[in-house]
């Protein structure tokens, strides 16, 4: 086999895989396939940063359930169901850490109004049998004492839970690189096509490239750009930028034990406790293209809503203010499966929930190589949602 390089460019591999971005859907990919004894190389300039450094890391498809979403919902559950077992089969692997806590959720709202909306969104999530339970003010300050006297009630959902996104990335750096996975610290810069248009590898910008039998874009918001190259119709994924605060408190006496998640007059806004003490306040949700400026008035306002909340941060320390952009998609869910492009797959598009969906496209991936059948429900993120895709039992060589 060739190398996959035009002449005269210089190559690396062949690869069996080679996994183009190094987020916390490449990684966990890339892992998968190294396991399944798959050789793999991760293109990426910065592997382990991304979206996924700046998420919250909350594993949430209760809270993430909205209205007119129910099959990602049912994804968002099939996702959350991987996670035990991911957690503890990483943590063993890499031997460290990635914080995964089963400490489940308080909704709150600030004002009637706030707890009105939390009451339609709680039938709504009942009404889909999510496990959503209606609490009084006090209630929620039983459960959360640091919360506000202000508060109006809200919901105990038990089922939403987080992991430390930034421990969970460096548990997948060590796992794979333990597991014989290959970095290449480069951007790709666009898929090779061999003579009969299917995907051979990619260049990247030292003017190499990587040569493999399968190709799989896993580059976040970013994708679209490397989908571009191919021709014919490519899944469409936007940037929406989120900023995120996060405080440093003392291990000792945490200031909440679970996550809470609030309405502040008609603003969302959340705060996901770390066990270190440190608590992650979120997010924006802006259409402003790849603008990576921090801007002071989104996190005066991330801070003040989330104080109204819970007074007592006032007493953490400020640690850091940061943003990224999310992978969204036309209808908010991913893309995970093959293209029309013969070896060409994708997993991008995780929008709110590419940490809580890893494990499972991970598995998916592993499984469209194999020419097996994606875990149920991922069959139906792909053909049906745009005329460049379709997801099926395909092996990355051909039919099975
Ligand atoms: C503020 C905020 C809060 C969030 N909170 C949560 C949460 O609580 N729970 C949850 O489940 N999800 C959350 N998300 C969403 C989640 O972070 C994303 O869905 C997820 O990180 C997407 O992972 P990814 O690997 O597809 O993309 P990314 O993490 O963005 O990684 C993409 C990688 O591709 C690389 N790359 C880009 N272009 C190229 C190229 N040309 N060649 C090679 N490499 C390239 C980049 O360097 C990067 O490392 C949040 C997102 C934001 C912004």
């Amino acid at each position: 086999m060739s190398n996959g390089a035009p002449p005269g460019q210089a190559g690396r591999g062949p690869f069996d895989v080679a996994v183009l971005g190094g987020g916390v859907i490449g990684l966990a990919a890339a892992w998968r396939f190294a396991l399944a004894g798959v050789t793999v190389a991760v293109v990426d300039p910065s592997p382990g940063h991304g979206a996924s450094w700046v998420a919250a890391g909350m594993l949430a498809p209760v809270t993430e359930a909205h209205f007119g979403e129910e099959p990602l919902s049912e994804l968002l559950l099939a996702g959350a169901a991987h996670w035990e077992d991911f957690a503890a089969e990483l943590e063993a692997a890499a031997d460290m850490r990635v914080g995964y806590r089963r400490c489940g959720t308080v909704v709150v709202g600030l004002d009637s109004s706030d707890r009105r909306a939390i009451d339609d969104v709680l039938a709504y999530q009942r009404s889909l049998g999510l496990d959503a339970v209606r609490l009084s003010a006090s209630e929620c300050r039983g459960l959360e004492p640091a919360l506000s006297p202000g508060i109006r009630g809200g919901a105990h959902v038990p089922g939403d839970h987080q992991v430390d996104n930034r421990a969970l990335l460096a548990a997948l750096l060590e796992a794979c690189r333990r597991a014989g996975v290959e970095f290449l610290a480069r951007s790709a810069r666009r898929i090779l096509l061999d003579a009969r248009g299917g995907a051979s590898g990619a260049e990247l910008d030292d003017e190499s490239a990587v040569a493999a039998g399968m190709l799989v874009v896993a580059a976040g918001a970013r994708s679209g750009s490397l989908l571009g190259h191919v021709g014919g119709s490519v899944p469409q994924v936007r940037p929406v930028k989120g900023h995120i605060v996060r405080l440093r408190g003392g291990p000792r006496a945490p200031l909440l034990s679970r996550t809470v998640r609030g309405l502040v007059q008609g603003r969302a806004c959340y705060l996901v406790p770390r066990s270190d003490g440190s608590l992650v306040i979120g997010a924006t949700s802006e259409e402003r293209g790849f603008d990576g400026s921090v801007q002071v008035g989104q996190v005066f306002a991330l801070l003040d809503d989330a104080r109204r909340l819970v007074p007592g941060l006032d007493e953490l320390a400020f640690e850091e203010a940061i943003c990224g952009f999310r992978p969204a998609t036309p209808d908010n869910a991913p893309y995970v499966g093959w293209t029309t492009t013969e070896r060409l797959a994708v997993a991008t598009g995780h929008y709110r929930n590419g940490i809580l969906l890893a494990p499972i496209t991970a598995a998916a991936l592993v499984a469209l190589y194999a020419g097996a059948a994606p875990p149920s429900p991922m069959g139906h993120f792909g053909a049906e949602r745009g005329s460049h895709l379709a997801l099926g039992a395909r092996g990355a060589l051909g039919e099975p």
